[in-house]
């Protein structure tokens, strides 16, 4: 069946959720969209990530396979932006590691597990170790203890806020419907009214998929007008690793690493403790900077923290879940190779990408 003539439903408007729709939506299908939220969707992993692009430094504790994806998906993003009607952040300018003098064995650790990680890579791409004026020079009011770092070319960022809002806006353009506060399940949809029934509830799919798990994230949005830093930083350290993510007009998103819980209650008074004094490290005019936000939220994983596309035999009911830590960085891949098992190789490349398919058989579903 050519795509304009299908009709999808997609279940969550997520990250995935809101790219599918836009895509489908533009090769001409007619697609509507259930979510248990408002529009904002303040309860999606999307709404609170960081939304950094960065397969190298990703690269250290993931699959070969997610750090292709996340190439790939950096070539992606600014053909996908350059369709929305609003400007959305986006940054390739690399991102920056630096450590305390007194974690530098943490720090050759590190280096020596992402020399081993990225031997795939072409030479442009591998991590550059800099001194302090070449730190200095890329990001002038970084704390002068830092003696030297780590520069990783080609990472990036994203606005997560911007491009969910965006994504949402083109979608009602090409005529995609939202219903909103609709808590959906599968068993809702048994009928023949939709060709493909796309499962993006992320962790919401838990029900149907007891592999599913949450791995707990916690991040605080704080404006920092004194400060001016220009690209994602991280932190290593033995107890406190962090990173810092700069949006616009001084906002920057701190976080820190993952914790294995599927709590997703609010921040702990110790997490919150933990995180500002590491960033305060790292530039002290986050003193008298101001907290927006504090939150926590879950990422959908399945066990080997990888992406999976699930499908029942005629392809009616699909799920693509688990993208983890890696949704931002990795989603055009995802949606891509899906566009292609439903459309036939619209982009061939994304077929190389070693993405898990399986053809499952969920009969206890449906
Ligand atoms: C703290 C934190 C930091 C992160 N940082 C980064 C980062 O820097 N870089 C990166 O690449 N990734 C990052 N991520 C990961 C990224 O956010 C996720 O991988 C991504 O959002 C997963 O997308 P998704 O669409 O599968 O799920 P979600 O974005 O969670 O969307 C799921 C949607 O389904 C809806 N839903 C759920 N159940 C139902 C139901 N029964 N009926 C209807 N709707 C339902 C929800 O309301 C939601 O809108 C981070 C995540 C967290 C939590």
């Amino acid at each position: 069946m050519t795509p304009s003539r299908k009709n999808i439903a997609i279940l969550g408007a997520g990250l995935l959720g809101r790219l599918l729709a836009v895509e489908l939506a533009n090769a001409g299908c007619r697609v509507s969209v259930y979510d248990k939220s408002t529009p904002q969707s303040p309860q999606s992993a999307a709404f609170v990530a960081a939304a950094m692009l960065a397969p190298l430094a990703e690269s250290i504790s993931t699959e070969a396979s997610v750090v292709r994806m996340g190439y790939y998906s950096l070539k992606r993003w600014p053909q996908i932006l350059k369709c929305l009607e609003e400007d959305v952040l986006f940054q390739q300018n690399g991102s920056i590691i630096v450590w305390h003098h007194q974690d530098n064995s943490s720090a050759l650790h590190f280096k020596n597990q992402l020399k081993k990680a990225t031997a795939f890579l072409p030479p442009t791409h591998l991590s550059q170790n800099i001194n302090k004026d070449e730190l200095l020079q890329l990001e002038p009011q970084l704390s002068r203890q830092f003696e030297e770092g780590i520069f990783l070319p080609k990472e990036g960022q994203l606005d997560n806020r911007e491009l969910l809002d965006a994504l949402l806006h083109k979608g009602t353009q090409l005529g995609v419907q939202y219903h909103w506060q609709h808590v959906v399940e599968l068993d809702q949809f048994p009928g023949n009214e939709f060709a493909h029934v796309i499962d993006c509830r992320g962790l919401g799919s838990k029900s149907d998929d007891n592999q599913l798990r949450g791995v707990r994230g916690e991040v605080i949005r704080i404006h920092a007008p004194e400060v001016e830093l220009s690209r994602p930083i991280r932190l290593i350290h033995p107890k406190y690793p962090i990173y810092i993510a700069p949006k616009r007009n001084h906002v920057y998103v701190i976080g820190a690493t993952e914790i294995e819980s599927e709590d997703d209650s609010p921040m702990s008074v110790r997490s919150a403790l933990e995180l500002l004094s590491a960033a305060y490290t790292i530039h002290s005019g986050f003193a008298e900077a101001r907290i927006l936000e504090l939150s926590a939220q879950c990422r959908p994983s399945f066990k080997n923290n990888l992406p999976k596309i699930l499908h029942h035999k005629d392809l009616r009911f699909i799920h693509v879940n688990g993208l983890y830590r890696h949704g931002f960085l990795i989603a055009p891949a995802i949606v891509d190779r899906l566009l292609n098992l439903l459309f036939e190789n619209r982009s061939p490349l994304a077929n190389d990408l070693d993405i898990e398919i399986e053809d499952a058989s969920y009969e206890h579903i449906y």
